[in-house]
């Protein structure tokens, strides 16, 4: 039995006195990991009795994922079951959890009711809502540790909790996340036998304070796994009339959450210690404060509302190249490319990793507002430094997509508009990239273009390319990228069946939901985009192209000189 607990020490003791009185006759043991509480914790705790043996751990503050991981390490026996503070178990619960686990089962949540010992009023009454299952079967909501048995085995397999989700900017969700990939692997049980009361101690102070951090942590539960997004916001109640029509556009206003909050949280003090503590006025005047606060949190970061477009945009080297005929057009140089970062970063724009592409084309799964997607096309010599120092430190995930059998590992096809040969990544050097935040995409096998190959030649060319990334003990492709952004029927029904979730061309313009996932539209940029060009060719880009021709089409008329050329990728 596993409890961490910060400054709680009264309710944390009641935890330890009910366990306490445990009727299971097998061997246990309990773990206490103190997380630098300062209110007495430790020496209240070792006054209580209990049959079996109790260890206390005293740690630093470090959050409570961080705390149950310490309290695992420290186990020594096979089934590690995981209890919250405030959490008053019934006698036979430790039975109820051994018995489904000797029945086969690799994990077990129970049922958890009201203490008849929380402060009465609204605040507990809503909490005892929420923990009434709605039934069906188990869900990432139904796997939180409030109490929550693992066989170690299992929880050592799954790497433990992300302790990022319990660090000082987000509240929670680390559970869902170790409940998302338990219930992807694992036989997870419900057993309704095993009961345990919830001494709700929560202030209203403290519930606004977590709003806003629990915004942090859903955010972070989304982008690491995408596939939940829309039920996980949907069991926020994001298309509720309530939020649709006033938590939302109040989101917008500045300062309405906080000065909402601001009323609400004296008067739902005072109204707790009325005899009007269960009103439901008081509840719905409290509990919207508390979703004002949540939903302009989540608009401040980018993720309220929710959006179904994505613009990708298309880097090949991140160089200074301008003598290079063939290539002068395409590699940005390095103080350039950061330019582009901030530009994005400063109009608030959303980097999203490849998974949440990957599930925004398969899953449908929403995206932020303003998403963007950065991918490299031919994978450049360069592009491991350029992911260290300028992409990592930025948080910034990216996908690359390599040319995978070219002999000299040089851009040979663009030899013929006359530039020098510029070095590619071997093959056995992509495997450096993944550690890096960037996924590796096809980009076919020798760059040739695939309207004019025959059906066998551009089965070899898609799927062999698809084989060669595998064969490096590489993640099999999930994204394609055109060579030169050519694309005809055939080919694009080769990627579909390859089995690739996506596959991107050059046209200029976002992606959303009438797109043809295997003719993704993907904005490349150039060299020349500074300033108010590159602004425009990301917020517009179809617009921005039809300036570009006009403009260009402009200059020839003048100087006579041939119009641009069309773009490659
Ligand atoms: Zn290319």
């Amino acid at each position: 039995m596993l409890i961490p607990t910060y400054q709680r020490r009264d309710v944390v003791c009641a935890a330890v006195e009910a366990l306490a009185k445990t009727d299971y006759a097998g061997e246990i043991e309990l773990i206490v990991v103190i997380d630098g509480s300062t209110d007495g914790t430790a020496e209240a705790l070792s006054r209580i009795e209990t049959p079996f043996p109790v260890r206390l751990v005293q740690q630093p503050n470090r959050g409570a994922a961080a705390a149950r991981n310490r309290a695992a390490a420290e186990a020594r026996h096979d089934v590690l079951l995981f209890v919250d503070d405030d959490m008053l178990c019934a006698p036979d619960l430790i039975s109820e959890h051994a018995r489904v686990h000797l029945a086969g089962a690799d994990a077990v949540i129970g049922d958890v009711r009201r203490d008849p010992g929380s402060a009465p009023g609204f605040m507990s009454d809503s909490n005892e809502a929420w923990l009434k299952r709605q039934g069906g079967p188990l869900t990432l909501f139904d796997v939180w540790t409030g109490q929550l048995s693992v066989r170690r085995a299992a929880f050592e397999d799954l790497g433990g909790f992300d302790e990022a989700y319990t660090d000082e900017t987000t509240f929670a969700n680390e559970d869902a996340d170790l409940g998302i990939r338990l219930l992807a692997r694992y036989d997870v049980r419900h057993n309704p036998a095993a009961i345990s009361y919830q001494r709700f101690v929560v202030s209203p102070r403290e519930l606004i304070r977590r709003a806003p951090l629990r915004a942090a942590g859903d955010i972070r539960l989304a982008r690491k796994h995408p596939q939940v997004t829309r039920p996980l916001f949907e069991a926020r109640r994001v298309s509720h009339w309530s939020t649709r029509f006033v938590f939302g556009p109040l989101s917008a206003v500045p300062l309405a959450a906080r000065l909402w909050a601001g009323i609400a949280i004296p008067i739902a003090e005072l109204g707790l210690r009325t005899r009007f503590r269960s009103s439901r006025t008081l509840s719905r005047f409290f509990l919207g404060a508390r979703a004002a606060v949540y939903w302009s949190a989540l608009r401040r970061l980018g993720w309220y509302p929710l959006s179904d477009r994505l613009l990708v945009l298309g880097y090949h080297a991140v160089q200074d190249w301008s003598e290079d005929p063939a290539l002068k057009r395409y590699a940005v140089p390095r103080q350039l490319f950061q330019q582009h970062l901030e530009s994005l970063f400063r109009r608030g724009y959303q980097f999203i990793n490849p998974e949440m592409a990957a599930r925004f084309l398969t899953d449908e799964a929403p995206l932020p507002r303003r998403a963007v997607l950065l991918t490299f096309d031919d994978c450049y010599a360069d592009l491991p430094s350029v992911a260290r120092a300028i992409l990592r430190p930025r948080g910034v995930q990216a996908i690359a997509f390599a040319v995978t059998s070219v002999e000299t590992a040089t851009n040979e096809w663009d030899l013929a508009r006359g530039g020098p040969p510029r070095q590619l990544l071997e093959p056995r050097d992509l495997r450096q990239l993944p550690a890096l935040g960037i996924e590796i995409g096809s980009h076919s096998r020798t760059h040739r273009s695939l309207v004019v190959l025959s059906d066998k030649e551009r089965r070899a060319e898609i799927e062999g390319s698809a084989d060669d990334i595998a064969a490096l003990d590489l993640p099999r492709p999930r994204f394609f990228a055109y060579p030169f952004g050519e694309v005809d029927d055939p080919s694009r029904d080769v990627v579909r069946d390859a089995g690739f979730a996506g596959a991107f061309g050059i046209r200029n313009a976002w992606v959303d939901r009438s797109s043809d996932r295997f003719d993704l539209d993907r904005v490349i940029v150039h060299a020349s985009d500074r300033g108010w060009r590159f602004r425009l060719r990301t917020a517009a880009p179809a617009l921005f192209e039809r300036l570009d021709i006009a403009q260009a089409r402009l200059r020839a008329k003048f100087s006579k000189a041939s119009p641009a050329k069309p773009p490659r990728a």
